[in-house]
């Protein structure tokens, strides 16, 4: 039992459910994020293609459309305030056949319509010139030169530490069960007692429904779990390419993306499987073989290629397009739902659009805290690099015993190894922990709750 009554409870702690904790916490509101697992993103959030987007291909006029260029903006902004890497890729969305091709100058136009004006026609020679090693099919593509990699797990864990470090409280372990409004506030049912709070926001992801049909009785929306499955090449891959290649999209998917990750290896996927489950994020193998099939279509020198890691993710879709936003003023609640397919580039539009729908006139703290995220991006200086380093961990992705001490001794330290992966590297690399895991076991296992052998490592 939390006694504090918080303005706002945030459920959810991916991506989304982070950047609205952050956005509260530095408007001035008490502010709580209560997560069912042992640590951030486990849901959704943990297995996208981490491009930040630029809304070039969204449906003109939606609410998707406007908070992603918002959100790419203050991604811009934000990421050097808080040491969070951007690789300048750019992107080209290739057309691979006549009818593809006939296709660009509509996706130009809807660019346009969004307002990112500066996409243009390349023939698919101005396209070989920046990636030579493009297959031999290509017929022309656009550039869409502001869409960038990122990286997709120290951005939200970025945000809901500065959320923690200006006041917010972050609650694991502690799932939303059932609530109750009194007409001025909440009492919600949580894994960790009961949490009372004036203002809850849902933002439970593939659970998102869920949570609407047990604390309001009914949802406005379904969640359709849709699975991406992807393959991870090995860092030698990614002499083939500087850019993201993007294919011409459909009306249900983005498409099979060939992309520089941030960590310094090519990312190939996702998927796009419907599927009844909303845990399921396994891969099987008849899928990844297609996968990697399409990937030496697009790039013939990814044959051959060694693939360090393969993985899912699941996108909370429904049966819109469209984000599911909503605010019940008389409930004080807001729904904040089907965040399908652009979530990590637009979650801070989001949280920014959520506080307007509070309306809430908050204090904001006097001196905001500013938290440094340690890097973990292939391009930019590392740990390992600087002075002073000390043993080397994982000596496949290069992870020092002082990186991982800092993520055990941080303001929201991993509970389980899939948690301090994301958070340092670790195991991450070519052997993926065949020769680290037993030296880190002994370093870490005392200090998770899931030790190093027990826990699920994705
Ligand atoms: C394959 C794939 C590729 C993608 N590529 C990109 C990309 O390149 N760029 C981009 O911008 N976006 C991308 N996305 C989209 C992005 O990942 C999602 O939009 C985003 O992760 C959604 O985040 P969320 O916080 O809404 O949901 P989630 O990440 O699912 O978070 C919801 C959280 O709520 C918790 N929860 C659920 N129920 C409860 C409860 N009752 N009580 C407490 N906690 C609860 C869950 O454990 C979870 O941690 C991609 C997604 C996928 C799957």
């Amino acid at each position: 039992m939390v006694s504090l009554c918080f303005d706002v409870a945030v459920v959810g702690g991916g991506v989304v459910g982070c950047a609205i904790a952050r956005e509260f916490a530095l408007a001035g509101a008490s502010t709580v994020l209560l997560e069912i697992a042992g640590d951030i993103l486990a849901g959704a959030s943990k297995g996208n293609s981490a491009i930040l987007h630029t809304g070039f291909d969204a449906v003109p006029g939606s609410l998707e459309a406007r908070l992603v260029a918002e959100s790419h903006a203050l991604y811009l902004d934000l990421h050097r305030k808080l040491n969070l890497p951007l690789l300048e890729t750019g992107a080209h969305l290739v057309a691979w056949t006549e009818d593809q091709e006939a296709q660009l100058p509509a996706i130009l136009a809807a660019a346009h319509e969004n307002g990112v004006a500066d996409v243009r026609i390349l023939t698919a020679a101005a396209a070989r010139r920046r990636t030579p090693a493009l297959g031999p099919a290509a017929r022309a593509a656009v550039e869409i030169p502001r869409e960038y990699v990122i990286d997709p797990w120290s951005a939200p864990l970025a945000y809901l530490t500065q959320a923690v470090e200006n006041g917010a409280t972050a609650l694991f372990g502690a799932g939303v069960t059932d609530g109750r409004f009194d007409g001025a506030v909440w009492r919600l049912q949580t894994g960790r007692g009961e949490v009372r709070a004036r203002f809850v926001v849902n933002a439970a992801g593939l659970y998102g429904d869920w949570l609407e049909r047990s604390l309001l009785g009914a949802s406005r929306f379904a969640i359709h779990p849709r699975k991406g499955q992807f393959v991870v090449y090995d860092k030698a891959a990614s002499k083939l390419l500087d850019t993201i290649l993007l294919p011409v999209p459909t009306s249900r998917t983005k498409g099979v993306v060939v992309c520089p990750t941030i960590f310094g290896n090519v990312l190939v996927g996702p998927t796009a499987e419907e599927q009844d489950s909303r845990a399921d994020s396994s891969t099987d193998e008849a899928t990844l073989r297609r996968l990697k099939a399409e990937a030496e279509r697009i790039l013939p020198g990814l044959a051959g290629m060694p693939v360090t890691a393969i993985y899912a993710g699941i996108r909370p879709a429904t049966e819109e397009k469209d984000y599911r936003i909503f605010a019940d003023a008389e409930r004080h609640w807001i729904t904040v739902g089907g965040i399908r397919s652009t979530g990590l580039t637009a979650a801070l539009g989001i949280a920014r659009h959520v506080l307007g729908l509070h309306g809430g006139a908050f204090t904001p703290p006097p001196e905001i805290v500013w938290p440094q995220m340690p890097n973990l991006a292939e391009h930019l200086p590392r740990d390992h690099q600087a002075p002073g380093r000390g043993e080397i961990v994982c000596h496949c992705e290069l992870v020092t015993r002082r990186e991982i001490e800092a993520a055990l001794e941080s303001p929201l330290p991993p509970s389980d190894p899939a948690g301090l992966k994301r958070r340092t590297r670790a195991m991450m690399g070519r052997c993926q922990g065949f020769h680290c895991a037993a030296r880190l076991s002994a370093l870490v296992d005392a200090r998770l709750s899931v030790p190093l052998g027990a826990g699920p490592l994705s």
